[in-house]
C-alpha cells in the first residue's frame, strides 16, 4: 500500500478516542438518599415550627434536586450520543473519501513492463514505449 499519499494515511487508520462514560449511581440508590435527606429536612423543619408550606417544600425539594440532575444528564448522554454519531458519520465520509482519491491515483499510475526491455508502458498500450515489442 506505498501508493497511499502520506496525507492519507493518518485519515485512513483514525485512532480510535471513544467518549468517556459519565460514573453513574443506581437509581435505587439515589432515591433512598433522597428519601431519606427529604424526611430530615422535613422533621427538622416541622421541629423548628415553621410553617406547613415550608415543611412540604423541603420534603420536596431533594426531589426536585434530583429530577433536575436526572434531566441534565439524560441532555448530556444525548449530546454525547450525537457527538458519537457525527464522529462515526465523519469518519465514514473520510474513508469514502480516501478510497476515491486511493482509486483516482491508481488509475493513472498503473503500469505495464515490457518484457524485452523492461521500459514501463500504460496499461493500455499495445506497443511498448521504448522497443516497440507488443505488450
Ligand atoms: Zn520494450
Amino acid at each position: 500500500m506505498d501508493e497511499i499519499p502520506e496525507e492519507f494515511r493518518f485519515a485512513a487508520s483514525p485512532e480510535e478516542d471513544p467518549l468517556p462514560e459519565a460514573p453513574r449511581m443506581s437509581t435505587a440508590v439515589i432515591f433512598i438518599v433522597v428519601l431519606i435527606l427529604a424526611v430530615a429536612f422535613a422533621s427538622f423543619a416541622a421541629s423548628i415550627g415553621a410553617p406547613w408550606f415550608f415543611i412540604i417544600f423541603a420534603f420536596v425539594a431533594p426531589f426536585l434536586w434530583v429530577a433536575n440532575i436526572l434531566i441534565r444528564r439524560g441532555a448530556e448522554e444525548d449530546r454525547r450520543a450525537e457527538a458519537q454519531r457525527a464522529a462515526d458519520e465523519e469518519r465514514e465520509r473520510l474513508k469514502e473519501e480516501v478510497a476515491q482519491s486511493v482509486k483516482e491515483t491508481m488509475k493513472g499510475t498503473i503500469k505495464v513492463r515490457c518484457r524485452y526491455c523492461g521500459g514501463l508502458n500504460g496499461e493500455h498500450d499495445e506497443k511498448c514505449e521504448s522497443c516497440g515489442a507488443p505488450l
